[in-house]
């Protein structure tokens, strides 16, 4: 099974609407999933049925034991984000500012603070309007680890690809090079990038290349608001041919991509009839194994 993560290194390039286009394309041959769980917005574009929806326990909360506590307050000394808090009398934790780091209950002498695992996401196993497996999450606010929450959509929606026998994986990977992102590209076997004709996009690029290189992927690459900055375009152009890596295509700036997340339908679905030829090439491309 090919398993092919859209990465972008720079937000905003227009990624999840390709992505989106590109599922709908691939029709019932892959399982999608979207593992840009810091902002997931894969479902507005497949509009997927949840199925099943479960917990994703992803991050620690201490437990006071109030009535044993003497209130020493070593706990509050040692926490280094101020946590801790006194009121009325007891001492209780700010979920919104406990990191999980364990400190307190290791320093409580009496071990009246116990690690509970805590929520902090949610994971669904959806149907697309596409007649796809459809795997994505919502990470709670302010929650962090999404690395976790990422490497969990991504082995869920593998083992769903290989149940139903599907030649591919469609992810839509998460943007930057941190932890998420090396999640994501980690259930890869090809990375297609999308970028944008920006310094900064051709910054982040630079970046995300380095990564996939270090993971050995092979990838290809989509310029997209080609015209915003042509000399950009230029080195963008440039880097991947010395980088060995095709660019499927270079688009334009185009209010399509907008319209298409404010009409929760995909390229193919605007009037613009060029977007069922450009990304149906980029499909033939990538079905046919350009990637690999
Ligand atoms: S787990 Fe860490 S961050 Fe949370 S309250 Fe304890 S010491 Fe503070
Ligand atoms: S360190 Fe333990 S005993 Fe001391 S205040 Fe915290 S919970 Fe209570």
């Amino acid at each position: 099974m090919r398993r092919i993560v859209v990465m972008s290194g720079k937000g905003g390039t227009g990624k999840t609407t390709i992505t989106a286009a590109l599922s709908h394309c691939a029709g019932t041959e892959a399982v999608i999933a979207d593992c840009d769980v810091d902002a997931s917005n894969l479902h507005l574009l497949l509009r997927p049925d949840v199925g099943k929806e479960e917990r994703f326990m992803g991050g620690w909360l201490p437990m006071f034991d109030s009535r044993s506590c003497t209130l020493c307050g070593m706990c509050a000394d040692a926490c280094a984000w101020s946590a801790i808090i006194l009121r009325n009398g007891q001492y209780e934790v700010d979920p919104g500012l406990c990191e999980g780091c364990g400190v307190c209950a290791h320093v409580c002498p009496d071990g009246y603070i116990t690690m509970t695992p805590r929520v902090t996401g949610m994971l669904f196993a959806s149907r697309s309007r596409f007649r796809q497996s459809m795997y994505h999450a919502r990470l709670g606010i302010g929650q962090e680890n999404s690395g976790k929450l990422v490497a969990k959509v991504a082995s869920e929606a593998m083992a769903a690809a290989e149940r139903e026998r599907k030649e591919f994986l469609l992810i839509d990977g998460p943007p930057g090079i941190g932890c998420p992102a090396i999640a994501a590209l980690t259930a890869a076997t090809e990375v297609l990038i999308v970028t944008e004709a920006t310094h900064s996009a051709l910054h982040d690029l630079c970046r995300l290349i380095e990564l996939i290189a270090q993971l050995s992927l092979p990838a290809a690459c989509i310029i997209n608001k080609a015209d915003l900055d042509r000399e950009t375009a230029n080195d963008i152009h440039r880097l991947c041919a010395e980088r060995c890596i095709p660019v499927l295509a270079a688009f334009p700036w185009s209010e399509d991509f907008p319209e298409s997340l404010r009409q929760g339908r995909t390229l193919l679905e605007l009037c613009n009839p060029q977007w069922q030829e450009r990304i149906g090439t980029i499909w033939n491309h990538i079905s046919t194994g350009v990637l690999t």
